[in-house]
């Protein structure tokens, strides 16, 4: 173990510790059959599992951490007595082994906010695409995404033999762990986007960036997964409808392996308390040519997206986030190019270029034969208001 780890260190080793315990409980209530499934909104469901995961989750962190500030997805009952068996105390110790990066070693309390979703994927969840399901865990310093968990309850759970679940786990300046990278396709490009939350923008964007394929899959953690993993170049959302705790653990994560998340505007986001739950400005994430996916997307989609709250400036003391990307650059180039075999931790702008007028494949497929997309819910009221159910400011 690091001599004295520090706050962060201690907040995301209680957070993997705390992803397994919240991965078991979400599992045993498919086990037992019955989802009790709300719906919260126009295609927007909670179910037991979502409700149960988040009171395991926030209450042991609050536990662990009271004066850091925790908002959870869901609104539940402040008042409801917690299972004993929900309140996870203890902390990984491959987390404590590695040491904190310079910049966040003396973070405190008050500068920290944990975003948490309990269960990322509902609607995939309810359908039975459980591999599309993730426990996120976003640590944001001074607004900064800085560090997250994103626990895969049933990884392999399609591979009888072997593991079932897994916890992917980083710290920007550390490098993330519990995945093996690898470099996406270097022939083609292939975009990802949401399954069950699309709309004739989504899909216009999605277009827009020329992809020979498009995996349409549940969950923004899923998603930035496949994306680390090289079996994606693109996640491209042109919609309001991801909120903070969608991104904040998925975007720390892409970070710390030189990738990046941003708005359509190339704004990194803020994550601090004050900001409004929704990502106004759509998200886009990508491993590296950043700037080459930011150019594709047509003005008037850009136009529709706000540009969102911007993460206040923090000292990372030299280290890169962003993969580097020029994003002030992006904005200005309407003229993109790609080099083909895009590289982990490099935004080129090879010359390479895919066609700008390239035939759009005529069928986004679905992996799995899962049914097409739904309509889009993008017209829920906005929640600019902090939302205080699940939230714990403590
Ligand atoms: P998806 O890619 O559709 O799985 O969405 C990623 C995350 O954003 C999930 O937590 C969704 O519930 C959430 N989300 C995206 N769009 C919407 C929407 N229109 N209404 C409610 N939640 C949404
Ligand atoms: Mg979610
Ligand atoms: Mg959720």
């Amino acid at each position: 173990m690091a001599a004295n780890p520090s706050l962060v260190m201690r907040i995301v080793s209680a957070s993997v510790a705390v992803s397994n315990r919240a991965s078991n409980i979400i599992r045993n209530v498919l086990t037992k059959g019955d989802l009790g499934i709300i719906e919260k909104g126009k295609n927007d469901l909670q179910t037991e599992a979502d409700r149960s995961a988040q009171r395991c989750i926030v209450a042991s962190l609050h536990k662990q951490f009271p004066n850091v500030a925790i908002f959870g997805e869901e609104q539940l009952d402040p008042q409801e007595k917690i299972p004993k068996d929900f309140i996870e105390l203890g902390f990984d110790e491959e987390v404590l082994k590695q040491s904190c990066p310079e910049y966040l070693k003396e973070t405190k309390p008050e500068d920290v906010v944990i975003w948490v979703d309990p269960l990322d994927g509902t609607a995939e969840f309810t359908q039975g695409f459980l591999d599309h399901v993730t426990v996120l865990i976003g640590i944001s310093v001074k607004g900064n995404a800085v560090a997250g968990v994103i626990h895969q309850p049933w990884f392999n759970y399609e591979k009888p033999g072997f593991p079932l679940g897994r916890c992917i786990w980083g710290v920007i300046g550390l490098g993330s762990f519990g995945f093996e990278r690898e470099t996406p396709p270097a022939n083609k490009i292939i975009v990802t986007t949401s399954r069950s939350h699309s709309d004739r923008m989504v899909t216009e964007a999605v277009e827009a960036c020329n992809p020979d394929e498009v995996v349409r899959v549940g969950g923004a953690g899923h998603k930035v997964l496949i994306l680390i993993e090289g079996k994606v170049h693109a996640y491209v959302f042109a919609s309001k409808g991801c909120k903070k705790w969608d991104t904040c653990a998925p975007e720390a994560i892409l970070h710390s392996v030189g990738g990046t998340l941003t708005d359509f505007h190339g704004i990194r986001m803020n994550y601090g308390a004050e900001v409004q739950r929704k990502n106004t400005g759509g998200v886009l994430a990508t491993v590296s040519n950043h700037q080459h996916f930011l150019g594709c997307i047509p003005e008037h989609i850009r136009d529709c997206m706000d540009r969102s709250s911007e993460a206040p400036p923090l000292d990372f003391m030299g280290v890169t986030i962003c993969g580097g990307a020029d994003l002030e650059g992006a904005k200005k180039d309407d003229t993109p190019t790609l080099d083909k075999s895009p590289t982990p931790n490099e935004d080129t702008d090879g010359k390479d270029a895919k066609q700008d007028n390239a035939p759009v494949p005529d069928k986004i497929h679905t992996p799995n034969g899962a049914p097409g997309s739904t309509p889009s819910s993008d017209d829920n009221p906005s929640d600019s208001v902090p939302n205080n159910n699940a939230t714990t400011k403590l």
